[in-house]
């Protein structure tokens, strides 16, 4: 793996990103941001999981206005999301939203980009300059491809924050197609200073979303590249959260909650290891524990995993052998496979 690229550290809330941070976790809410109570209870279930740092549409006053309730209620920082409309950041800072992501050239004159600015400045607050393939401005360039265009335009919308005397900035650059993301950001992240915000947009269900995210972020990692990620899923954002954990986890670059190996069973199988898997993996989820556990379907090559991890079963027929740390601690039936496994695994 690239070792990761540095980049200026920019601190939302309280929450630092780029400079060599751990990579943050983020996600949006999907509940109408003027429904205070509800948005607060979806942000909750987040911060439950794992959630880091999140961001709430802004699509009216009342939406901004709202923050200050919303804020009262959670503990993690939140982005406001806003488009368009400058009076709408405005409002939102001074109900407390730690950090905005609009893009300054759909704002409009520069008198009103320097407001934002202005306004974001004197809070703390930094800006996420954030550009989806799908409404980028005209350029003058025809022979530019999308991925080149969105750098261009996040180029030029770096120069006008910094023109006002503003470097509290992160950049993305989303696209629903991998490559054109991939080569984005591996021309921006050589060309300026400040953290990426990484994610593939509009990348579907969690059938389909998970993976072309996972390819897309996953790259990005493997490269040095991406100091903050958000996977976007037509889905609870929760979701959302557990994706981009399991994708750091992959990359060994964060470590929440449990590690499930097990195995895809075949042939030799000799319990229902999927029933079993599935089972574990749903008793794991209420665990914070960074551990290692292993559900393995039968005696031939079940054994070797099952040692090396944390605790592990290797499935016989009729019965299971459970490890812990390596050590064979228990053989056990086959109708308390579950419960011997979680009684190990409670007792790490
Ligand atoms: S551990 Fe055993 S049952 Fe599972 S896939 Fe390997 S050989 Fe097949």
């Amino acid at each position: 793996m690239n070792p990761r690229r540095i980049s200026k550290t920019i601190k939302i809330g309280n929450v630092a990103i780029g400079g060599g941070a751990p990579v943050v976790v983020q996600s949006m809410t999907k509940t109408d941001t003027r429904d205070a109570r509800a948005t607060i209870e979806q942000i909750k279930e987040l911060e439950d999981c794992g959630c880091e740092l999140i961001r709430v549409a802004v699509p009216d006053a009342e939406a901004a206005r709202a923050i200050v309730d919303i804020k009262k209620g959670i503990s993690i920082p939140l982005v406001a999301d806003i488009h368009f409309d400058y009076r709408l950041a405005l409002t939102a800072l001074e109900s407390g939203a730690d950090g905005l992501r609009l893009n300054p050239g759909n704002i409009g004159e520069p008198e009103k980009v320097k407001a934002v600015a202005i306004a974001a400045r004197e809070r703390g607050a930094p800006i996420r300059i954030g550009l989806n393939a799908g409404s980028l401005p005209k350029t003058d360039n025809p022979n530019l491809n999308v991925a080149e265009r969105m750098v261009e335009a996040a180029l030029e919308q770096i120069r006008l924050l910094e023109s006002l005397d503003f470097d509290l900035i992160k950049v993305s650059l989303k696209a629903f197609d991998v490559p054109t993301t991939i080569e984005a950001y591996q021309a921006i992240a050589e060309n300026m200073p400040y953290p990426l915000h990484i994610g593939i947009t509009e990348a579907g269900t969690p059938r389909t979303g998970v993976i072309r995210s996972t390819v897309g972020i996953g790259t990005l990692l493997w490269l040095g590249i991406g100091d903050t990620i958000r996977v976007s899923l037509t889905a609870h954002p929760r979701e959302e959260v557990v994706a981009g954990y399991e994708i750091l986890k992959s990359l060994n670059l964060r470590q929440r909650g449990p590690v499930l190996v097990s195995c895809p069973t075949c042939g030799r199988a000799e319990a229902d290891v999927v029933k079993l898997a599935e089972a574990v993996e749903a008793r794991l989820q209420k665990i914070d524990k960074p551990i290692r556990v292993a559900v393995m379907g039968c005696v031939v090559n079940g054994p070797g995993e099952a040692k090396d991890a944390d605790v592990g079963i290797a499935c016989g027929k009729g019965k299971g052998v459970i490890f812990k740390k390596g050590e064979k601690v228990a053989v056990v039936e086959e109708k308390d496979f579950l419960t011997a496994l979680m009684k190990e695994v409670e007792g790490l």
